[in-house]
């Protein structure tokens, strides 16, 4: 790295890693601007032309969006592309072209104007949603609506397109359609204002593997265009004019973490086992069909977390037992020998589905409330439907089942009559399936953990969702940023409760699996195969990393460490050891 910003101070911001990889390079500031609306009155004579010029404004906006999407399907790929099904959807909105209409008719009001004042309203509206997702969605609005104004018009739109060198884009926002304008090779690095990790903007910057930080604050009015800035998209922090000191610091993590990811890259073809000759299975985690190629790129055996409700979440409504059955089939089929772990739906709580959102009541402790098992007990149709399109799917490859949100015997015993149902619903009708169907619990409520000896009496597996597990024993929210540093995988609560169901499912034979997010941290990895965890599953991109520590470890090793850890009193005593543990056998150099 060389310097080029010589007398100006450097300036240190933190924001949210979004996509890793660092990078230094010169600002490209884009900020995007509303467009400005002027406003009149429409003679009465001239009305149904001004209704004609908004269908049309909308008709080419569909053929504008239409046309961005064949381009990034081409150039990104079609799950990129799938970002402006949301902008189609926006644009088919009934209510919001009826609203522009009936603004129209009662003010006289040009429709830029109508139209500009029902989307601000929908735009707020979505803004104000506790839910992150549906919040990000307000961007999708404004980016259509933008569009629309344009065309109204007559405006070119705004895009990146100016960006002809290679240069480090610093902009208040990405909106999609700012991101197909993007030149992929010119695009150094990527630094938002707003945004967090589910902004398109993070979708892009990772799908063009470039460094990216979002959400640093008001950083477009501290940088100008030309200025030299470091990128640090691991960490997430933005350096402007960097010091000669910082580029070298950084020049030499950038040296060691692409030597250490060539390492892993390496390790990775390898088999998953300890120095003493111990294999440890890691299975990946996914949720969409396509992500079976991230399957076999990571070597992964086989999936041990299917998180089907996200084909619900993108549907309009609920999938039919055939469209689910032709998902689960695919996904067996093109992993088959390798398992397919499908969890049934865990619909609810904080992932309600914008297509039957009937179906869901607003609740004032939704991670507490109508969510997964709970919800599939009380619409056994719909329960049924995914049953049978398991069951069904089960004869084309190996799959197991598992059901979320398990709290106790009774209600795994109600999962399996209905089970039992569909199972004798096909054969009546002599259609096929896995009659040795692996069926298996998650534990991730800590009834479900405390009363491990006697699930493990009704199920073929366990695996612990460490994820809800540590947010429910700890009483911590897993989404709540004020209380993270509360949220404690390493509290000798957690630990022990492992411990106990490990212990019991060992006891009926059965094994156990983690496919929370601790599995897929290196630095966890050896409490938890020391405690006795018999599989982990991950995002596929962290099995690398955890693949190369099981390869550097031994498990008498990793048990002594459990021991350790489990007469030890301090959550932060007891990270420690583990991260002492995982530094002394990953180097980076
Ligand atoms: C978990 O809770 O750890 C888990 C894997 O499930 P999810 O993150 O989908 O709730
Ligand atoms: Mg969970």
């Amino acid at each position: 790295m060389s310097t080029e910003n010589r007398g100006k101070s450097e300036i240190i911001v933190q924001g949210i890693s979004a996509s890793q990889g660092i990078a230094y390079g010169q600002v490209f500031l884009y900020i995007q601007s509303d467009v400005e609306v002027p406003a009149y009155q429409v003679e009465p004579a001239k009305r149904l032309d001004e209704v004609v010029r908004f269908d049309h404004a909308i008709l080419v906006t569909r053929h504008q969006i239409q046309k961005i999407m064949a381009e990034v399907d081409k150039n990104l790929g079609p799950d990129e592309a799938r970002i402006f099904d949301a902008h189609l959807l926006v644009l088919e909105d009934q209510a919001l072209i009826a609203e522009t209409i009936r603004e129209f008719e009662s003010t006289g009001f040009n429709v830029e104007t109508c139209f500009n004042k029902v989307s601000q309203r929908y735009i707020r509206a979505f803004s104000e949603i506790d839910d992150e997702y549906l919040r990000e969605r307000a961007g999708d609005i404004r980016d259509v609506a933008q569009r629309v104004l344009q065309n109204l018009l007559g405006q070119a739109s705004q895009n990146l397109s100016q960006l002809v060198e290679k240069r480090v884009v610093v902009a208040n926002d990405i909106s999609p359609s700012d991101a197909a304008g993007i030149d992929s090779s010119q695009a150094l690095a990527i630094v938002t204002d707003t945004g967090s990790k589910t902004s398109h903007a993070v979708i892009v910057a990772r799908s063009m593997k470039v460094p990216a930080v979002v959400g640093v604050r008001g950083f477009t009015k501290q940088a100008r265009a030309g200025d030299w800035v470091l990128v640090d998209g691991y960490e997430g922090f933005v350096i402007l004019n960097p010091s000669e000191q910082t580029l070298f610091r950084y020049g030499k993590i950038q040296r060691q973490k692409k030597g250490f990811e060539e390492r892993l890259f390496e390790a990775n073809r390898q088999p998953a086992v300890t120095l003493d000759a111990v294999s440890i299975t890691l299975r990946a985690n996914i949720e969409k069909i396509e992500e079976v190629a991230l399957v076999k790129d990571y070597f992964a055996d086989g999936v041990g977390l299917f998180r089907t409700e996200y084909i619900y979440l993108n549907a309009s409504r609920i999938p039919s037992e055939q469209e689910q059955y032709l998902a689960y089939k695919t996904v067996a089929e093109k992993l088959a020998p390798a398992p397919v772990v499908i969890r049934t739906l865990d619909l609810g709580g904080d992932k309600p589905m914008a297509g039957a959102a009937h179906l869901f009541p607003k609740e004032d402790n939704p991670f507490l409330g109508y969510r997964a098992i709970r919800f599939c007990l009380d619409h056994p149709d719909i329960f049924k439907d995914q049953l049978r399109a398991i069951l069904r799917a089960s004869a084309h490859g190996v799959i197991h089942l598992m059901y979320p949100m398990i709290s106790g015997r009774e209600e795994l015993a109600r999962a399996n009559a209905v089970l039992d149902e569909c199972k004798a619903e096909l054969t009546d009708k002599k259609i096929a399936f896995d009659p040795k169907l692996k069926v298996g619990t998650m534990i991730e409520i800590p009834s479900a953990a405390i009363t491990a000896d006697l699930l493990a009496k009704d199920c073929d597996f366990f695996s612990i969702g460490t994820n809800d597990l540590i947010q429910y024993l700890l009483a911590i929210d897993r989404g709540n940023n004020s209380i993270a540093h509360l949220y404690e995988p390493t509290h000798p609560a957690v630990i022990r409760m492992i411990k106990n169901v490990v212990d019991e499912a060992h006891k009926q034979k059965i094994k156990v699996s983690v496919c929370g997010e601790m599995a897929g941290d290196a630095v966890y990895v050896p409490l938890l195969i020391g405690l006795g965890v018999d599989e982990l599953s991950m995002t596929p991109p962290l099995i690398p990393a955890v693949k190369y520590l099981v390869r550097a470890m031994t498990l008498v090793d990793a048990q002594k460490l459990a021991n350790e850890a489990l007469e030890m009193t301090s959550p932060k005593d007891i990270y420690a050891l583990c991260e002492t543990f995982y530094r002394e056998r990953v180097k980076l150099e």
